[in-house]
């Protein structure tokens, strides 16, 4: 949405990065490519993050909940739990507070993500008709690519867009089998991450019933299944 903005010359005087901490490397290397396109064409730049770190909130913050009385950290975030939306959405919505118009990256077809937008919030690529296909191709086509260091990957290098139907935080709970199946072959800095984060959570990654993202078990668990069929693979 950017790159098409200054492309057609349209009003942009800042850009708004929230940063969970929970990115991908390629997300930053995106980030410090697009800062001196900024500079050199006076675009403020802002970076916002949470109030405190998303991994203190997620395993250490004192909680008191109906079902589980007592306890410490919100838990995976995704799903109906999205603790980590709703800090993001609140420290934007306070940051932009008063702005004439505020552009959300919505494409045209996310109709369900920009029904809940009101003025002074608005999707840009909606009207330009710019689907999220369209847009990756977009930015492919100018060189952007979200390349991910992969040890499994010919040249040392991964597309995430290429292995993720959504490149979200890397600890997202709302991903599907198929990208927790590629974060494993992949990316397994970022599974050891997971499992990390799953050891010390009693709630499965995937535990709850989501007709969208479905329900697979633990990240061990995952694991074990992954296993199995890589070498079932490699017998074929
Ligand atoms: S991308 Fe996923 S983990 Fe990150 S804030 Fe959104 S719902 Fe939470």
């Amino acid at each position: 949405m950017v790159l098409y903005i200054l492309e057609h010359g349209l009003p942009l005087d800042e850009v708004m990065f929230y940063d969970t901490g929970m990115e991908f490397e390629a997300i930053y290397r995106i980030r410090d490519k697009l800062l001196p396109i900024l500079a050199s064409r006076g675009i403020r730049y802002t970076e916002l993050s949470p109030p405190v770190p998303f991994l203190y909130d997620m395993l250490e913050r004192p909680v008191v909940s109906k079902q589980k009385g007592s306890h410490f950290g919100y838990g995976w975030c995704g799903g109906v739990c999205r603790w980590g939306t709703t800090r993001k959405q609140q420290t934007l919505d306070a940051h932009s507070r008063g702005a004439a118009a505020v552009y959300i990256g919505f494409a045209a077809d996310e109709p369900h993500r920009i029904q809940g937008l009101s003025p002074p919030k608005c999707a840009p690529l909606e009207e330009w008709g710019l689907t999220e296909a369209d847009c990756l191709s977009y930015c492919r086509e100018r060189g952007w690519w979200w390349l991910q260091a992969s040890p499994a990957a010919e040249g040392g290098y991964i597309d995430l867009y290429d292995i993720l139907d959504r490149v979200s935080c890397w600890c997202c709970s709302n991903k599907n089998r198929k990208e927790l199946k590629n974060i494993y072959t992949y990316l397994p800095d970022y599974w050891e991450r997971l499992k990390a984060i799953q050891a010390r959570l009693d709630r499965p990654m995937k535990a709850y019933q989501n007709k969208r993202y479905g329900c697979y078990g633990r990240v061990e668990q995952l694991e074990e299944v992954f296993e199995q069929e890589a070498e079932s693979e490699k017998v074929r």
